[in-house]
């Protein structure tokens, strides 16, 4: 396919930065609403954090990363290697700024706050993403087995009941399981004493960077433009958006997206939006011809990683790690999963691969879906944590209301660039 863009002294209407699950999904949108869309990335569409998450649509995964709970273990945790949740120490002192307002954010009331704002984006992502795979044709991508988290013990599972009747509050439809419960549902697990709670409406995806590669095509199919370039500087000028890309060439739209991902905040500084973005490193490792050692996603949850069966293997996610982008993979965060999925499965033949990507993360886990400083002509669409599969659809209906100046579904005001 010939792709065209504007003539020099030309301008796009829509540019958005990223091919991301967020920025194509808004690049959908927006092209049916009969806008002419520009996506820029200098990488293949969909192969950032979209391609080797855990696949959960996740309309459950309410709590934000901040809790009461992990505010409390939050010293030790800066320490420990071993844990779910760790610090790369070379990145600590940069990391104080966000860690503090992370703590801040954490405090009971604000946790409760920033779940309560989580859910007003998460609550019918199911049906979202079952309309949109419907228009993709990609309907045997999405699994519908629901999602189940585990608790070893008795201590973790009356912690995991309490935190469960939290998210009942905000409606979300979840089933406390004893252990025998637990092995009918999943009986390669080994048996634990604590319990189990299940999502039985959660969706999950069997491949997600299949998936979003389904989004580009169909999003090319209906006249986007894909540009592989990355976007260096941005500017706003009074009518439109000029934007520098690494080859040198200069871009000028009337409206941007910025849905980059992890890499957002040095676009969005550039406009005057010093938002606190970071990122929570997370890791995977696949397992070829493995995928049938459950049916589900399920969640270590005292580990912090999901085994999901997907396409021919088993993917193994998570863990949160901070210390940035540019750092290479920490061998132990590798060497955590292996190990607990060694602890699991003992049979288990080593990993086949193994990846790290980038959430984007807010101290207070909502994204950034907003007008920037400057208005409309830039808008942001990043932030999305540990649920950005789940919430692009939600996001690509707030972004297009955004553009269009139209009404959007629900307020915007907890998601503003400037709420820090
Ligand atoms: C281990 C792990 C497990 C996860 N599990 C789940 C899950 O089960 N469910 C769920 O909902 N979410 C999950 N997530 C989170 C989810 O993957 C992310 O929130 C989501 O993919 C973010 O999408 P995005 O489009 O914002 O970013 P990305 O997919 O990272 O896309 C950003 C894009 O921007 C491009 N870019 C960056 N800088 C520039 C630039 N200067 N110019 C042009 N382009 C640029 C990048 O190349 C990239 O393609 C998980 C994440 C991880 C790491």
């Amino acid at each position: 396919m010939t792709v065209e863009f504007a003539m020099p002294g030309e301008q796009e209407d829509v540019v958005i930065v990223g091919a991301g699950v967020v920025g194509l999904t808004s690049a959908l949108m927006l092209q049916r609403l009969g806008r002419s869309v520009v996506v820029i990335d200098p990488n293949p569409p969909g192969s950032g954090a979209s391609y080797g998450n855990a696949g959960t649509i996740a309309d459950f995964a309410i709590a934000p990363v901040g809790s009461p709970t992990l505010l409390k273990r939050l010293p030790s945790l800066v320490f420990d290697r071993q844990g779910p949740f760790s610090i790369r120490q070379g990145a600590l002192l940069a990391l104080l700024p966000w860690l503090a307002q992370f703590a801040w954010q954490s405090l009971p009331g604000r946790s409760e706050n920033n779940m309560r704002a989580i859910a007003a984006l998460t609550l019918d992502a199911g049906v979202r993403w079952q309309s949109l795979a419907a228009d993709l044709e990609a309907q045997h991508l999405i699994q519908n087995k629901g999602c189940l988290y585990v608790f070893n013990g008795e201590a973790q599972y009356q912690a995991g009941r309490h935190d469960m009747r939290r998210r009942q509050a905000f409606g979300v439809k979840v089933e406390l399981l004893n252990p025998g419960e637990l092995a009918q549902l999943e009986p390669h697990l080994p048996q634990v004493e604590g319990g189990g709670a299940f999502f039985p409406d959660a969706l999950s995806v069997s491949d997600p960077g299949h998936l979003v590669r389904l989004i580009a095509a169909r999003a090319e199919a209906d006249g986007v433009q894909i540009l592989p370039e990355s976007v260096v500087r941005l500017s706003a000028q009074k009518r439109h958006v000029v934007l520098q890309l690494g080859n040198g060439q200069r871009v000028t739209a009337r409206q941007v997206v910025i849905a980059a991902g992890a890499h957002s905040k040095f676009l969005a500084d550039q406009v005057g939006d010093l938002v606190p973005l970071e990122t929570e490193r997370g890791y995977h490792l696949e397992y070829d011809g493995e995928s049938e050692r459950v049916l589900r996603p399920v969640c270590a949850a005292e580990s912090g990683f999901y085994m999901s069966p997907m396409a021919g293997r088993l993917r193994v996610a998570g863990t949160v790690e901070l210390g940035g982008v540019k750092a290479p993979p920490t061998p132990e965060r590798l060497a955590f999963l292996s190990q607990r999925m060694r602890d699991i499965f003992p049979d288990l033949k080593a990993a086949s691969r193994s990846w790290l990507g980038f959430r984007p993360s807010m101290p207070d886990s909502r994204p950034v879906i907003s007008e920037s400083r400057v208005g409309r002509q830039i808008v942001y669409a990043f932030g999305h944590g540990h649920i950005g599969l789940t919430l692009a659809p939600m996001t690509a209906s707030l972004v297009a209301a955004l553009i269009q100046n139209t009404l959007p579904e629900i307020s915007l005001n907890d998601y503003r660039a400037d709420r820090f």
